[in-house]
């Protein structure tokens, strides 16, 4: 079932790397855990993109996560386009950053200010500094396998891509910037009791994935974000949910609303820009208060509300208000993961699949699948061939097996199904001599 190779996408890989590190802009995007040389992306639309060598590809990474609607949706489109002849750029504000803030605040249980920022990054980065302004401590708590982006402090022991190519942080972090990062394990409430237990009042917050996403897919267990809420209540820590990947995404509203847990602060990012670069933060209106120039707290961005990025997420959240599309998406997610399920069971190949609404992980384990841990106790060589046989039977799955993989409301039924069925195609060839 093997296409020929991808000739013209190693030629663009041999040039991007004479000029540009590893040839890619975002080392997930490089396919060294899986091999072979990443599709180069030409056009997309709706569920589909279409590569350099004229493949049409399902897409399953949406840009790992930002496009909700998928490729091209003619409302984002069309107000992408009518900001694009109005000006790109202002050094002022505009109305439609309070629209987009409104948007936040009325669909975010805990967010009644918001800043908005140019990445997920910046956001948690931002966050931190205002949990570290807020309390009058130093040190965050984060989860062993969560990713916040790559700022220094939140590089110790991180997900995405760090835990993709098997590094430990980075070279380049100074040794005192994450001596205040203390790491635990995720879904484990025992591990931060005894964090906040051995230097509780020096903690300012607990930084945490609501839904881990960056590990692969790893949904929190029973009452263990209430839990979360109820410690850091208790020792006079700030909570803060990195919902860059979840909000907007698991539910209008995000994980907090999904779960029912109210954070003191919320990083976002990813779905609200609508496939332009967007983050942001929020909370209640005591803590944002904080942030300059209302307070002292620091924090700026040239670009930051740019009026085209707005113009997306605007017209994004827009077309997810009524709710409707989370029913659609979580249908389309429930009929993937029964589609997978059931290809490695026809196969005989053991397979926990993780999912919360449209964003789900494959995990080649027997499960359960709860932590960073366990995570790393799947089959990464079977993940690496089934994604060879996944990407051959046209179907762009992100290349590691610790991502989450996405669905759009483009991604109708026989959409969903035909990802299923390549999948079965590519256990059929993996499980098989190799
Ligand atoms: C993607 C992601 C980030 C980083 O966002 P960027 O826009 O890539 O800087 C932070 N936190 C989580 C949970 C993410 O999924």
């Amino acid at each position: 079932m093997t296409r020929a190779p991808r000739q013209a996408a190693a030629a663009a890989l041999a040039a991007a790397r004479r000029v540009i590190p590893g040839g890619v802009n975002s080392p997930v995007r490089a396919f060294g855990a899986v091999g072979g040389a990443p599709p180069f992306l030409v056009r997309g639309r709706g569920a589909e993109l279409i590569d350099t060598e004229g493949h049409s590809l399902i897409d399953c990474v949406l840009a790992y996560g930002p496009l909700i609607l998928g490729h091209g949706h003619p409302a984002v489109t069309r107000a992408l386009r009518g900001q694009l002849l109005r000006g790109t750029a202002f050094g002022g504000p505009t109305e439609a950053e309070t629209r987009l803030a409104e948007r936040i605040v009325a669909a975010v249980p805990s967010v009644e200010m918001v800043r908005l920022v140019n990445s997920g990054t910046e956001a948690t980065m931002s966050a931190v500094r205002l949990a570290r302004a807020a309390t009058g401590r130093e040190k965050i708590v984060k989860f062993d396998g969560g990713y916040h982006g790559h700022s220094d402090g939140l590089l110790a022991a991180a997900g995405s891509g760090v835990a993709t190519l098997g590094l430990p942080g980075s070279p380049g972090v100074p040794a005192g910037t994450v001596a205040d990062t203390i790491v635990v394990p995720f879904n484990d409430l025992k591990a931060v009791e005894g964090a906040f237990e051995a230097q509780g009042e020096r903690i300012a917050a607990v930084l945490v994935e609501p839904v881990a996403g960056n590990m692969g897919v790893v949904p929190p267990r029973a009452g263990y974000l209430a839990g979360l809420r109820a410690l850091t209540l208790r020792w006079g820590a700030l909570l803060v949910f990195d919902e860059v990947m979840t909000g907007f995404r698991v539910a209008w509203g995000g994980a907090q609303a999904l779960f029912g847990v109210r954070p003191d602060l919320t990083c976002l990012g990813k779905v609200i820009g609508g496939g332009l670069p967007v983050g942001a933060y929020g909370g209640s209106r005591a803590l944002m208060e904080q942030v300059a120039p209302a307070g002292p707290v620091y924090q700026a961005g040239t670009l930051s509300g740019n009026p085209l990025a707005v113009a997306a997420g605007l017209a994004t959240l827009e077309a997810l208000a009524d709710g409707r599309a989370y029913a659609a998406l979580e249908a389309a997610g429930a009929r993937l993961e029964r589609g997978l399920r059931e290809a490695a069971a026809a196969a005989g190949i053991a397979l926990t699949v993780n999912r919360v609404g449209s964003m789900l992980t494959p995990f080649f384990h027997p499960g359960p699948v709860e932590d960073y841990a366990q995570a790393r106790r799947a089959d990464r060589a079977r993940f690496a061939q089934v994604h060879r046989g996944w990407l051959a039977a046209g179907v762009f799955w992100p290349p590691s097996q610790f991502e989450a993989g996405f669905l759009s409301t483009a991604h109708d039924a026989a959409t969903v199904d035909r990802v299923a069925a390549a999948f079965a195609t590519a256990l059929g060839a993996a499980a098989g001599p190799p």
